[in-house]
């Protein structure tokens, strides 16, 4: 019995499979057997009940297809989100995956629902596409629905597009680069099957976005919706891709300085806060702002005014970038030092040993920050640090949630954005557990090789990662066989932070 079984249409499909499973040289190809399924939808109704009958675990439908859709090429793979006769409609939730691995490999892709159609496609592209179709076969979704329920992905190189049409001159050299990409893509085929089977999905609890970002937002959304577009936003408001993204095709522009922002605009400072120094340049151009800073960061603001002010040399525990850091650092330049590693403590130089204070950057690993802490106060025994924890509860329960699910993991998946800092100490915390861990902005970034032999995965989400991530991750694990989901849950949260006066009414 075969793990893998490839359909491929036509034998010429097939060929162009076996050469490239050939050519991979990885393990897993002896595996994978290629079938010709036969053209049309009857003969891939057949094949399918043949699937079926096999016991195969697995099983890819490719070939080549035609696009529907102005932005598809030839030569480029459509990988399905779901494929649809009409009648019967099967989804394919491990596309995002697949379609992750072929673009890590050099392929252009993209994934889309594929319409099956019993007879060949010259004319009525318009149609089709608008059933929200991208690309149009003739045998996927009888196919899927006779072999049953197991894992299964649809590929289809596109060979002809609605500006270069099926029977005219093009097709012969649409149809080279559409089998050329079939052949390309097959090596990650076998990848996706090793990555197939049944696993339980552990959800780390607290996860996903802190009182401080979703407030974050609504500051952005509410001045979109009080002033109109455009809106501007010093920095990313929150360091999420996802999260900018989706403002910014509501009419938010982000920009890195004020200097970018036009005379008379809004402007919005992001969650990580901003100096004295750029609040005075936005008061002396007149631009109207809002301000997002996280309370929890202005009470970090305002210790080290306090510190700074009664002539303390302030230590600043946290990473050199982070706008975080930068921010706070503004609020005392000639009283601060920044301390990123315990090394660091040795640099510091204070006119008076006794007046030796240390803050936190809200979103650091517990253990490394309280480690720095702890050589300040060795060298510096009368060192005095923040009145509470300047880490933050969010980051702090999410390290604790993460710890917990790491320790019963094989495998853990953080989804965040790769400059989101509390997100990477998540993954470093996991790491630091015994366990491996990846950050992911998306179901398309998790590698297929992390995920073969894996049977427990842990995931979490930044306090920056939209919930709706974690929500996709475990579907498009549910596509490569069933996913029992528990939720591991260390604490609860009922934080709320109150909106700035400027949008209160
Ligand atoms: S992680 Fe903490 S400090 Fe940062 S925005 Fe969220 S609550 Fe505020």
């Amino acid at each position: 019995m075969s793990r893998l079984t490839v359909c491929a249409p036509l034998a010429i499909e097939a060929r162009a499979i076996r050469r490239g499973l050939a050519r991979a040289d990885q393990a897993g190809t002896d595996q994978v057997q290629v079938i010709r399924a036969g053209y049309g939808p009857v003969r891939a109704a057949a094949t399918g009940a043949a699937v079926a009958r096999s016991g195969t675990e697995a099983l890819a439908v490719c070939g080549v297809g035609g696009g529907l859709t102005a932005e598809l090429r030839t030569g480029d793979l459509v990988v399905a989100t779901q494929v649809s006769d009409g009648t019967t409609t099967v989804s394919c939730p491990s596309a995002p995956l697949l379609a992750g691995e072929l673009r890590r490999a050099g392929l252009r892709v993209v994934t889309g629902p594929i319409v099956t159609v019993d007879k060949l496609v010259r004319h009525n592209h318009a149609a089709l596409a608008a059933g929200g179709a991208i690309a149009v076969d003739m045998e996927s979704a009888p196919l899927l629905a006779r072999a049953g329920v197991l894992p299964a992905v649809v590929v289809r190189a596109i060979s002809d597009t609605p500006e270069h049409r099926l029977l005219s001159p093009s097709i012969v050299t649409g149809g080279v680069a559409a089998l050329r990409s079939l052949k390309n893509a097959a090596p990650a085929l076998t990848r996706w099957a090793a990555a197939t089977g049944s696993r339980q999905v552990l959800l780390a609890g607290p996860r996903s976005f802190c009182a401080g970002v979703e407030r974050a937002i609504e500051i952005v959304e509410l001045a979109l919706e009080r002033y109109e577009p455009p809106v501007y936003v010093r920095k990313q408001i929150v360091h999420n891709v996802t999260v900018v993204g989706d403002l910014e095709r509501r009419g938010a522009v982000f920009v890195d300085e004020l200097d970018e922002v036009p005379d008379d605009a809004v402007v919005v400072f992001s969650a990580h806060g901003v100096s004295p120094e750029v609040r005075r340049e936005a008061a002396r151009r007149g631009l109207r702002t809002v301000d997002a800073t996280c309370p929890l960061v202005a009470k970090v603001h305002a210790e080290a005014r306090r510190f700074a002010a009664d002539g303390y040399l302030v230590a600043l525990i946290g990473h050199a970038g982070h706008e975080e850091v930068e921010g706070t650092m503004g609020e005392a330049p000639a009283a601060m030092t920044l301390v990123q590693t315990a090394a660091d403590v040795a640099k510091l130089r204070p006119a008076d040993p006794g007046k030796v204070a240390y803050l936190m950057q809200t979103t650091l690993a517990s253990d490394e920050a309280g480690q720095i802490a702890g050589a300040i106060t060795e060298r510096f025994p009368a060192a005095t640090g923040p009145g509470s924890d300047d880490i933050c509860y969010a980051t702090t329960n999410r390290q604790r949630s993460v710890q917990a699910v790491a320790r019963e993991s094989d495998l853990v998946l953080v989804a965040g954005s790769a400059n989101s800092s509390n997100s990477l100490r998540l993954v470093e915390t996991a790491q630091r557990a015994g366990t491996p861990a990846y950050l992911v902005d998306s179901a398309a970034e998790i590698e297929l090789g992390w995920l073969a032999g894996v049977s427990t995965i842990g995931l979490t989400a930044g306090a920056s990662a939209p919930p709706a991530i974690v929500s996709q991750i475990v579907t498009a694990l549910s596509g490569l066989g069933a996913v029992e989901t528990k939720d591991v849950v260390v604490t609860t949260e009922s934080v709320q932070f109150g909106l700035p006066k400027e949008l209160r009414h």
